[in-house]
């Protein structure tokens, strides 16, 4: 196998021996006579996968099934935008959200057209280049943020004031690879494509004390309740994605669960970041407050175009695959997800900083 050091911001890296027992599982799963792909929703073979999945889900994040409860669902991240306000913002009432990152603004289109949005906080004025002060409306149905801007490359890392109300968070690029207390959130929902497993199935983590307030009579497949009560089952769910999570997770616990993970990636951050400060004339990192910067996707860009384009041909030229920045944004992104090897990030800032003596 010949692998390159894959920087794409999602679907993103997976760790190896996740694709080796996956690709086996595609061929024969478990000694069933049949393909992973094959198999039964509602078997004896499937159930236990979907159970694990689901145990795994609660206990990396560190919470209990007494006060937690999971949906997989399909749509992405992004039919949560939609789902969110369909199920607790009911006409009249505020919900608060954060403005920032183009993420975090597709959540507010989508719960304006429900209900009041008040917005606790914007830094779109300044591009989206750090987080922005926040004043909670104090009567929030829920408070929304984005836990890590997956395009700017902000992250946040104390929790916000949410005024009293239920924290509800976008965790998308970031679950499961930094240690937060999870029990401080009412909900969670995260597309399992970035740290979590492949595109297809979006973890929706919510506790049973806010669920309980979630509308009711709604279209089933829209509803947090049913979904919920129907344990993921009430047609069929992404079983593929939904076991390549449960591999994922278990990896995550075999490297030492979410903080040995967590400081993996801390470290991984610093040796790039490090190599962009000590080049200032030739890297502007895109986060204008270093206390914002994520660890999960690095944004920066070089002096002029033409280092731009010189950068990225000696990067690829090196085996960097998906370094360019999101194509609103430009400049580059280093995504380095939980499954991004040290090495890769040794690489790059190796380059970062040869280049930078060759032509700054
Ligand atoms: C990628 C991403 C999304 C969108 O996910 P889809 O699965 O494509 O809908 C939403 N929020 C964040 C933070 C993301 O990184």
């Amino acid at each position: 196998m010949n692998r390159i050091y894959n920087f794409s911001a999602g679907p993103g890296i997976l760790p190896v021996p996740v694709l080796e027992e996956a690709s086996q599982a595609v061929l024969e799963f478990n000694g069933s006579g049949m393909s992973i792909l094959e198999l039964s929703h509602r078997g004896k073979w499937y159930d236990p996968v979907h159970a694990e999945a689901t145990a795994l889900v609660l206990s990396t994040l560190g919470l209990t099934e007494s006060e937690y409860t999971v949906a997989f669902m399909g749509g992405g991240a992004s039919l949560q935008f939609a789902l969110l306000p369909l199920n607790f913002l009911r006409p009249g009432q505020v919900a608060d959200y954060v403005d920032a990152g183009e993420w975090g603004a597709k959540a507010i289109a989508e719960a304006q057209q429900v209900g009041t949005v008040h917005i606790a906080g914007s830094s779109k004025a300044t591009k989206y280049d750090r987080l922005p002060e926040l004043t909670p409306s104090r009567v929030g149905r829920y408070f929304h943020f984005t836990t890590n801007n997956t395009i700017e490359g902000t992250q946040v890392f104390d929790l916000p004031p949410s005024g009293g109300a239920p924290l509800v968070v976008d965790a998308s690029s970031d679950i499961f690879g930094v240690d937060r207390d999870y029990s401080k959130f009412d909900l969670i929902y995260a597309g399992a494509q970035k740290n979590a497993g492949p595109a297809g199935v979006t973890m929706v983590v919510i506790r049973k004390s806010f669920l309980a307030t979630a509308s009711k009579g709604m279209s089933p497949m829209l509803s947090y309740l049913t979904q919920c009560e129907k344990q993921s089952l009430y047609n069929t769910p992404p079983v593929f994605p939904i076991y390549v999570v449960g591999l994922t997770l278990k990896w995550i616990a075999a490297e030492g669960g979410v903080k040995a993970v967590a400081a993996r990636n801390a470290a991984k951050a610093k040796l790039i970041y490090d190599a962009l400060d000590a080049a200032p004339s030739v890297y502007t990192p895109c986060v204008a407050v270093k206390a914002h910067r994520s660890w999960m996707n690095l944004t920066f860009r070089l002096a002029t175009p033409e280092l731009e384009k010189a950068f990225l041909a000696e990067a690829q030229a090196a085996g960097m695959d998906g370094l360019p920045g999101h194509r609103n944004v430009g400049g580059f992104r280093a995504s380095i997800y939980n499954a991004f090897p040290v090495a890769g990030c040794q690489a790059l800032a190796d380059l970062l900083t040869d280049f930078a003596q060759r032509k700054g």
